[in-house]
């Protein structure tokens, strides 16, 4: 009969399987010290951890071997991250590949607002840039403040209308509430994808038992993490609907990421903030978070500037750099 258990390997690289015990040799004794489990037979049920490569197997049942899983994860981990007890990640744009959603409804909702009420200036009347526009003045901010700081900059003073507001042109609520109904539209028709990089990073700090904490100013953050499969990967949520429930600030206010550190029970000194809007890694900055990342996915020449001038200590163009990280590359 073949023999399908696991192999484990000393420390002195020596195979042996788990049923064998030996006793003497010193430094095989850390694979047999430990008490053998009730009713499993000889060698227990042991489950041995080693990577390809490794001399030396651990197991993992117990809190010795949790805790040398955790250390393992851990070290797989970008240097910058090693020692932060606790992550909060933006969610869109850094979790969810929505970003292009929201600039693209932003978009229809601008252009149309444009062609209502054309700036005196003809240079202002261009159309709404869904990259450079977008990064710049809206990305990470509340509708509203995005919504008043876009049309800001092309001179438009529009009514800021009521709350409810019905989606239109005609006063800065009803821009918000047009980019409402376009997002809402673009998200039921297409759904929502995630990077590669960002789940092998979240399963790796999930392995090194770093909680996570997922925030957005947007009042669709939960259906998003619902849709990309990431919801169970994260403690908590802290979204728009939070936000306008116990009145926090928008970015660049820390507010969402300091609640977020609350809900974790973490120090912001402690943890780790990653975001790829300008309002955002600037709340990271004010909010006195230990490590602001900055997620460059558009890699211009002027994005990674831009995010270290607003405060990111390190900037990354996917998530996947942060982790297996040659010491030191993924340092600002
Ligand atoms: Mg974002």
């Amino acid at each position: 009969m073949v023999d399908h258990r696991p192999a484990v390997v000393g420390a002195d690289g020596s195979a042996w399987s788990l049923q064998a015990r030996p006793s003497t040799a010193p430094s095989r004794r850390r694979h047999t010290e430990r008490p053998e489990p009730a009713g499993n037979g000889p060698g227990g049920v042991y489950v041995g951890l080693r990577r390809p490569g490794d001399r030396e197997t651990v197991d993992v049942n117990g809190a010795e071997g949790c805790r040398a899983a955790r250390e393992r994860a851990r070290a797989e981990l970008a240097s910058c991250l090693r020692d932060v007890r606790a992550v909060v990640l933006d969610t869109d744009g850094v979790l969810v590949d929505s970003a292009r959603l929201h600039a693209a409804a932003w978009k229809d909702a601008f252009d149309a607002c444009l062609r209502a009420h054309p700036p005196d200036d003809p240079a202002q009347r261009r159309p709404f840039d869904a990259g450079e526009d977008y990064r710049r003045y809206v990305d990470g901010k509340s509708r509203l403040d995005g919504a008043l700081a876009f049309l800001d900059s092309r001179g438009l003073r529009l009514p800021e209308g009521g709350a409810g507001e019905e989606p239109g042109v005609g006063s800065v609520r009803a821009v918000a509430a047009e980019k409402e109904r376009r997002f809402v539209a673009r998200l039921r028709a297409s759904g929502a994808r995630t990077w590669p990089g960002t789940v092998r990073l979240l399963r790796g700090l999930h392995a090194a038992a770093i909680p996570c904490a997922a925030v957005s100013a947007s009042r669709h953050a939960r259906e998003l993490l619902a849709k990309a499969d990431l919801t169970e990967l994260f403690r908590t949520v802290v979204d728009g609907q939070d936000a306008a429930r116990l009145g926090l600030r928008g970015k660049p206010d820390p507010a969402l990421f300091l609640e977020a550190a609350r809900r974790l029970e973490v120090a912001a000194a402690e943890v780790a903030v990653v975001e790829d809007a300008l309002a955002g890694v600037e709340a990271g900055r004010r909010g006195g978070f230990g490590l602001v990342v900055g997620v460059d996915r558009t890699a211009t020449p002027e994005s990674a500037r831009d995010l270290r001038e607003h405060g990111a200590d390190v900037v990354v163009g996917d998530l996947g750099e942060l982790l297996n990280a040659v010491p030191g590359s993924a340092e600002g």
